[in-house]
C-alpha cells in the first residue's frame, strides 16, 4: 500500500493532503527498493496524543482538514542521500526535515541559517524513517520536486570530505597546516582529529561532530555535522 493522501482520520475527521506532500510522496514511491514501515501521513490516535501539535494531524481540526507532514521508511544510506537531496534543494515549500539526530528548517533557528543541518534532540531519533513538513501556503502547489531527478540519485552518504577541503585550503593558506599534514589527513581518524584541531585554531566552528565513521580506510565521516568555515 503506498502513502493515504486523503480519507478519514482516526477520530472521524475528513481530510486530504497538501499537494505539496502529495508530490513529495509520488517521488518518493520511485525510490525503490525502500523500507515501508514507518511510512505515513494522517496522525494515528497515538500519534495525537503523543504530539498533538504535529504537522501529521489534519488542520483546521473543524470541517476538512490538510495534512502538511508525511514520514516515508528508509535505510540509513538512502535516509542520507534524500535529506540532503530535499536540503540542497531548498525548495520554498519545504518546512523543515528531521532524520538521525538531525534537522534543518526553512528558517533560522539559534543563529543557525536556514537550509544548514543542527541537532535534533527529539525523543524520536528518526533513524529509520526521514520526515518533512510543508508551508501551509504550498497546500496546492503539486509541482514536482526533483528529488530524484539528479543524474547520480540516492546513492552514498553525507561525507564531510568536500567541506574538510575547503577547510584544509583556508587552513593551508592561513599557514596553520602545511601541505604535509593536509595529505596525512586522509583517514577519518586523523580527518577528525584536525578538524578539532582547526576548530581550535579557530580556522572552522565545528558542532555536533560525532566521532562515529562508517568504516576503516574510509574518507567520509557520518553524524550530525554542522559546520562553517570562518
Ligand atoms: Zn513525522
Amino acid at each position: 500500500m503506498g502513502f493515504r493522501y486523503g480519507g478519514t482520520a482516526w477520530d472521524g475527521q475528513k481530510w486530504s493532503a497538501s499537494m505539496a506532500i502529495r508530490a513529495l510522496g509520488e517521488e518518493i514511491d520511485g525510490v525503490t527498493p525502500r523500507p515501508k514501515g514507518t511510512d505515513g501521513t494522517v496522525a494515528s490516535k497515538g500519534h495525537d496524543s503523543a504530539s498533538p501539535t504535529s504537522d501529521h494531524t489534519p488542520k483546521p481540526a473543524v470541517g476538512t482538514g490538510i495534512v502538511r507532514a508525511i514520514d516515508f521508511s528508509v535505510t540509513t544510506e538512502q535516509g542520507y542521500a534524500i535529506a540532503e537531496r530535499i536540503r540542497q534543494l531548498a525548495d520554498p515549500r519545504c518546512k523543515y526535515l528531521i532524520h538521525n539526530r538531525r534537522m534543518f528548517s526553512s528558517y533560522p533557528v539559534d543563529g543557525i541559517e536556514p537550509f544548514v543541518w543542527r541537532y535534533y534532540g527529539g525523543s524520536n531519533e528518526h533513524i529509520s524513517h526521514v520526515h518533512v513538513s510543508v508551508h501551509d501556503d504550498a497546500d496546492d502547489d503539486g509541482s514536482p520536486w526533483g528529488i530524484v531527478a539528479q543524474e547520480q540519485p540516492v546513492a552514498g552518504i553525507m561525507t564531510v570530505s568536500s567541506w574538510a577541503e575547503a577547510a584544509f585550503d583556508k587552513a593551508v593558506e592561513a599557514d596553520i597546516v602545511s601541505e604535509t599534514h593536509r595529505e596525512q589527513a586522509q583517514d577519518p581518524v586523523t580527518l577528525e582529529r584536525m578538524l578539532v584541531f582547526l576548530d581550535r585554531a579557530g580556522v572552522l566552528d565545528v558542532r555536533n561532530l560525532n566521532d562515529k565513521y562508517d568504516g576503516p580506510g574510509s574518507q567520509s565521516v557520518t553524524g550530525t555535522f554542522v559546520g562553517t568555515i570562518t
